[in-house]
């Protein structure tokens, strides 16, 4: 049964219901140059502005809506170091040496994103182990293949069999891989504080409500909607899945999807609190919340507008209650929140993040898939490697 709390009727994230750091934004009431202006004041606008901020280069932040206030606040906030896209399945796509630099490269980003939250004082980054739940993606015997292939790739990962699922973690299923490198945030915190700190090295400054209506490429110049100009000699769209007409998007779709979080559980349901998703298309996936509450998502659909998704949500929420349910014996799965949003994702569950084709001086991130924060780490090294004279060296694998 869904309880009709506030938060439920309101569709805000369990997230909007924490504590709010304060970040200083102004009104963009001038026109205004800088280095570098970044589109988007979500967790790919906060941590490319973090990054270039510590180079000493000039930010502007322009957001149409305000800080954290985009897909991020939706986010459940599974920080994964494991690709939506099996390591097996992403070898067939993109030929093994690359899929396997692409799943090292996630672990390191992952450890990247837990080291700066931390050291900027981001309460409630938790690292945890995560479990992959056999499914109609990955049956038992792909599932073995799935843990010799990250074996060889030097990925850690424990194969567990029924009965080992059963004996340590409760759960009903014909198999399991446990790995050891994701972490779990506040998806919503950890933007503002990353904002924060970079408007702090007052290098940066947010300009919001901000909507940049046109871009000049030959002028270098984006216009706001209240006719304002910001003069810049780089661009990134940081807009997450709103993605302008001038990017290229080939094999790119938006998702939309859904999430609910339950009420604190009386007790601790399953040991070492991990992270838990499905092999499974479309797949259930959760995590809890230090005040012990379950947080689950999934029930994607390809998106067409914003009001028949949130239209949805009420039947998807009792949708995800029932597979929780289901899931973990034992579990109140009373949505005390329940939520929805979109992102964008591609074909090979890569994002795409790199110089846009025929924009010059013009960066983008896009097609996040389920990963959204652990991408948004990458395309933040990528951008700023690439503004700062020092590339990335997986830079190829994500560019267009
Ligand atoms: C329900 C849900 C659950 C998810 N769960 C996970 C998860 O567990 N783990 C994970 O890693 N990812 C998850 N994601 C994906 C993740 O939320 C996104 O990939 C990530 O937050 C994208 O961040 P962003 O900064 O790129 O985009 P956003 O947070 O959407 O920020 C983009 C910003 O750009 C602004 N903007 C857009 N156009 C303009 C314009 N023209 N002018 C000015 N400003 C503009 C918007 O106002 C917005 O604030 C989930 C997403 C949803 C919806």
């Amino acid at each position: 049964m869904i309880t009709a709390s506030k938060d439920l009727r309101t569709g805000r994230s369990i997230w909007e219901s924490g504590p709010t750091p304060r970040v200083p934004h102004r009104r963009l009431s001038r026109s205004l140059a800088a280095d570098v202006l970044v589109i988007g004041a979500g967790i790919t606008g906060a941590m490319i502005a973090d990054g270039l901020s510590e180079s000493g280069l000039s930010v502007v932040i322009a957001d149409k809506r305000g800080p954290a206030k985009g897909s991020t606040t939706a986010s459940t906030a599974l920080v994964q170091s494991e690709i939506d896209t099996p390591l097996i399945h992403l070898a067939r796509k993109i030929g093994k040496p690359n899929a396997v630099r692409a799943w090292r490269r996630s672990k390191l980003a992952v450890d990247a994103i837990s080291a700066r939250l931390l050291e900027i004082g981001v309460p409630n980054v938790i690292r945890r182990d995560s479990l992959y739940l056999a499914g109609d993606l990955l049956d038992k015997d792909a599932l073995a293949n799935e843990h010799d292939a990250r074996k060889a790739a030097g990925l850690a990962s424990r194969f567990l069999n029924s009965a080992d699922l059963k004996s340590r973690f409760g759960l009903t299923r014909s198999a399991a891989l446990l790995s050891y490198d994701s972490a779990v945030i506040d998806p919503r915190q950890a933007t503002l504080l990353l904002l924060k700190s970079a408007c702090a090295r007052r290098a940066m400054t947010i300009y919001s409500p901000a909507e940049i209506a046109a871009i000049d490429v030959r002028e270098r110049t984006a216009t706001a909607a209240n006719g304002h100009h910001i003069e810049f000699r780089h661009m990134v769209f940081a807009t997450g899945y709103e993605m302008r007409d001038c990017v290229p998007r080939r094999g790119h779709q938006i998702i939309s999807t859904y999430a609910m979080a339950t009420a604190p559980q009386k007790r601790r349901l399953w040991p070492e609190q991990c992270t838990i998703w499905e092999a499974s298309d479309p797949y259930l996936y959760l995590r809890t919340t230090p005040d012990g509450r379950i947080v689950c998502g999934g029930e994607d659909e390809e998106f067409s507008d914003e009001e028949k998704r949130d239209a949805l949500l009420a039947r998807k929420t009792k949708t995800l209650q029932r597979k929780l349910g289901r899931m973990i014996r034992g579990a109140d799965a009373t949505a005390d929140f329940a939520w929805c949003g979109s992102f964008g994702s591609s074909a090979t569950g890569l994002p795409r993040i790199g110089a846009v084709p025929k924009m010059p001086h013009c960066w983008v991130a896009l097609g996040y898939g389920g990963n959204g924060t652990t991408y948004a780490r990458i395309a933040a090294d990528v951008i700023c490697g690439a503004l700062t004279g020092r590339p990335d060296v997986d830079a190829d694998l994500y560019d267009f």
